[in-house]
């Protein structure tokens, strides 16, 4: 039960990973938190449930037709219901001191928007969102004096290391990858990975889009163009470097040539923990790192050649305008019809190439229009995939 002065909260994809992993460290201190409202795509069962538990006010599923199922799951509980895209909408604008954004791809734009229009502390996790219309997302914060805090480990690890007051002292950003479950397989090899191969990643626990994107290093590219919307420094100074055991988070250098990184165990409750005590630290079960045990970090290039979206995204965030929401909606569907059996993982990239030359509009102005891109994108990407698979 929430005390006296406990913060309230929404979770915007409680069921997902890194909902599920929020929900593990509010119910570590159940007093301190208040849960305002929870939302989800279609998980009914876990999401009534994560409700009942938290005691949250409002639960609402993204999928109309799951409404009437979540009204009886939580019938009696004194919860109220909501189902639809708006129901999502509306959670977000409850007025929580802190959401956590974790909706996967674009359907988070318009809760994510809402929820930064509070003008209160947004965790964002949800980097499509900051992809496709970061612009307009960092501008909707800076006008409604919402606080926004990465959760990306990356960005996490960045905004930790980065002098907030003085960014003219950064020289360069260095984002740390993975390489995913491909990193050292000729491309050749890889035309053949299932989705069960792809989802395999080594380090990190996640849900499934991500994981592809962790193959193709997608992610990485998705999340160079985040953090060049979260940190104003030019784009030509982000760099990408493949760190296979994901201990270093990422890192800053700064004009004197020092180096500030952000390490640890590869667990996604360190950086919500950071976003949920910001300014403040928090207690996690978290364990550090054993570097006697670990003997070695290594580092090596990323190869632009066996893994071509590296350079789509840099090329679609130095273009701007529609280029990286394009980018973004033909990743999504490209990476649904790999994990349906209906392209192959080589198909990826291909069809986000092939979409963004046969797609151009002028630059969306409003969130409305970058919804009115992507719908559009989608149905380019569609296309792109017929053609290559007849
Ligand atoms: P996930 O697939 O495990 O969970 C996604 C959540 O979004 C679920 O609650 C799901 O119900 C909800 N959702 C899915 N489709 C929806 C729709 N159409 N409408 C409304 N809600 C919908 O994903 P995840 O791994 O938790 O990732 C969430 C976000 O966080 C993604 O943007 C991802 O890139 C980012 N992220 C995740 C990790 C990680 O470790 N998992 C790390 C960094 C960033
Ligand atoms: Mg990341």
């Amino acid at each position: 039960m929430a005390g006296a002065g406990a913060r309230s909260v929404t979770i915007l994809g409680a069921t997902g990973s890194i909902g599920a992993s929020t929900l593990d460290l509010i119910e570590r201190e159940p007093e301190r938190y208040d849960v305002v409202a929870l939302t989800a795509h279609r998980n009914v069962a876990e999401l009534a449930d994560a409700a009942r538990r938290t005691r949250a006010r409002f639960a609402a599923v993204a999928d109309v037709a799951c409404g009437p199922e979540l009204a009886d799951a939580l019938a009696g509980s004194g919860i109220a219901t909501g189902a639809g895209p708006e129901a999502l909408v509306e959670a977000a604008r409850m007025g929580a001191d802190w959401t956590m954004a974790a909706i996967v791809g674009c359907a988070g734009l318009a809760p994510t928007m809402a929820a930064l229009e509070g003008g209160r502390t947004v965790a964002l996790a949800n980097k499509e969102a900051l992809v496709s219309a970061g612009a307009l997302m960092t501008a909707a914060a800076r006008a409604h004096g919402a606080t926004l805090l990465p959760v990306d480990s990356e960005h996490n690890a960045i905004f930790q290391c980065f002098p907030h007051d003085a960014p003219e002292r950064v020289r360069r950003i260095l984002l740390t990858a993975s390489g995913g479950p491909f990193r050292t397989m000729d491309r050749e090899a890889m035309r053949g990975m299932t989705p069960a191969q792809a989802v395999k990643h080594p380090n990190w626990s996640m849900g499934t889009k991500i994981s592809v994107d962790s193959a193709t290093l997608m992610n990485k590219g998705l999340e160079l163009i985040e953090a060049a919307h979260l940190f104003p420094v030019p784009l030509d100074r982000f760099e990408i470097v493949v760190h296979p055991q994901s201990v270093i988070h990422s890192m800053v250098e700064t004009i004197d040539g020092s180096v500030l990184a952000q390490l640890g165990l590869p667990d996604m409750r360190v950086p919500i923990s950071y976003t949920l005590a910001w300014p403040e630290r928090m207690a996690t079960p978290c364990t550090g790192l054993d570097f006697a045990a670990l003997g070695r970090l290594d580092f090596e290039a990323p190869d632009p050649v066996r893994f071509p979206a590296l350079t789509l995204t840099r090329d679609a965030m130095a273009a701007g305008g529609a280029k990286p929401a394009i980018l973004n909606a033909a990743n999504e569907v490209a990476v649904a019809a790999f994990l349906e059996g209906r392209a192959g993982f080589l198909d990826i990239t291909e069809i986000v190439l092939k979409t963004l030359e046969r797609y151009d509009p002028p630059a969306p102005g409003t969130l409305n229009e970058v919804l009115g891109i992507d719908a559009r994108a989608r149905e380019v990407a569609r296309g792109a995939l017929e053609t290559m698979v007849a």
